[in-house]
């Protein structure tokens, strides 16, 4: 099969383009056509089937818009995307299996041989390894630099810079980049911006509002936000989008119609989740600061945050993710977690569930100790992802770790 064919344009309703995000995160990507108006299938299909030679010569040959196979196109991955890209207000999204797939997709099908990238040194960690590792051996480089810190980027940009990339807030310490002002820095340099979105969603921020090129997810995280699927997507104009999907065309990135279908009933909730969430995560992170035990809270909402003006000015509220150190080391930190009772002890976040997480011996144990130092990630640090649970019960729950301090 060949994978030079040009992809069909999905286009967006236009009215629905203008409406309220409400709207769009129940309705974008779903037309009032005769199958639709019975529900939203989930195409289980490797491949189309075509009225007639002619047609499958057309589709192939790109005469005719319309499906060939699950790689490369399939209509309920289609919704996810349409559904998506209108939130974030891009021009189009492009699905992927995961949201590393989605770093993946975006850097090889943007980038080649030669060019480098500056990325803030406070993203995810297989983000960190796959520029690290992998790009590297595609002739491609990286530099790090602090995320808060803006003549750091300006001073990191090289001849051959092509992509900027950072995460805002960060994981788990929640730095705050300044999205506008680093945007201006890629765009004197002829670069383009790519945002990882994951922490905030749409309903939280919107990184091509404020100037960034590219918007990237995890899917497995909040836009799913009941810990369902892995996936991910690429979010931005229209022309970067058909070499990222020229990409996961012919890599195989490509996300699954169920996963798709998962995702985008999850968007219909995305804004009521991100606001009672992040309500509950503002409230916890006020009161944990006031507790005995516990010497340092990071969250862009507390007045002490030092980005915290910035994020205000960016987010429309901080966040369902915060993180604190206890008085002690590792053993005091796995005390807090071992008493708790309700929370989830585990490494992901984004559910509807609280979870708990060690980031230094979970989520960050395979960086070295001094880059574990570097990134700030202690021994005595704890992160937590605010669920929908009521607020009083984590707190309660909470309060049983501080007591086993
Ligand atoms: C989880 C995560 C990723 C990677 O996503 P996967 O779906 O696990 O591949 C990338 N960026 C951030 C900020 C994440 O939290």
């Amino acid at each position: 099969m060949s994978d030079q064919i040009k992809a069909p344009k999905w286009r967006l309703d236009s009215d629905l383009r203008e409406t309220d995000f409400e709207t769009l995160a129940v309705r974008g990507g779903h037309y009032r056509t005769a199958e639709a108006e019975h529900g939203e299938p989930i195409f289980t299909t490797s491949s189309f089937v075509f009225e007639s030679a002619a047609q499958a010569a057309a589709r192939f040959g790109g005469d005719e818009e319309g499906n060939i196979y699950s790689r490369f196109t399939n209509p309920t991955v289609r919704v996810f995307e349409e559904r998506i890209a209108a939130l974030e207000g891009g021009e189009r999204a492009v699905a992927t299996s995961s949201g590393m797939a989605a770093i993946l997709s975006l850097g090889l099908g943007l980038l080649e041989q030669g060019d480098h990238v500056l990325c803030s040194y406070s993203v995810f960690g297989s983000t960190v390894s796959l520029l690290e590792k992998y790009f590297t051996r595609a002739g491609i480089t990286t530099s790090f630099v602090d995320p808060t810190d803006l003549e750091a980027w300006r001073q990191g940009m090289r001849p051959n810079t092509k992509l900027l990339f950072l995460e805002t807030p960060s994981n788990p310490l929640a730095e705050v980049a300044d999205i506008r002002a680093i945007a201006d820095v890629a765009h004197a340099g002829g670069a383009w911006l790519a945002v990882d979105n994951c922490f905030c969603t749409p309903a939280l921020q919107r990184p091509l509002a404020l100037g960034a090129d590219i918007v990237v997810h995890s899917a497995t995280k909040f836009l799913d936000g009941q810990g369902r699927c892995v996936g991910g997507v690429v979010v931005g104009p229209d022309a970067l989008m058909e070499e990222v999907y020229g990409f996961v065309r012919t890599g195989g990135t490509c996300l699954s119609p169920f996963n798709a279908w998962v995702f985008f009933k999850g968007l219909e909730t995305l804004k009521l989740r991100m606001d009672a969430q992040s309500r509950s995560a503002h409230a916890l992170a006020e009161w944990m600061q006031e507790q005995g035990g516990i010497s340092r809270v990071y969250y862009a909402g507390l007045a002490s945050h030092p980005q915290h003006e910035l994020a205000k000015t960016q987010q429309s509220a901080f966040g369902a993710v915060l993180a604190f150190e206890v008085e002690g080391g590792q053993a005091a930190a796995w005390r807090f977690i071992d008493a708790t009772r309700m929370v989830s002890i585990t490494g992901n976040l984004g559910d509807t569930r609280t979870t708990i997480t060690h980031p230094a011996t979970t989520t960050h144990g395979r960086l070295s100790p001094e880059a574990r130092a570097e990134a700030g990630i202690g021994d005595n640090l704890i992160r937590l992802s605010v669920g929908l649970e009521a607020q009083a019960d984590i707190q309660q729950d909470l309060a049983r770790g501080l007591q086993a301090l």
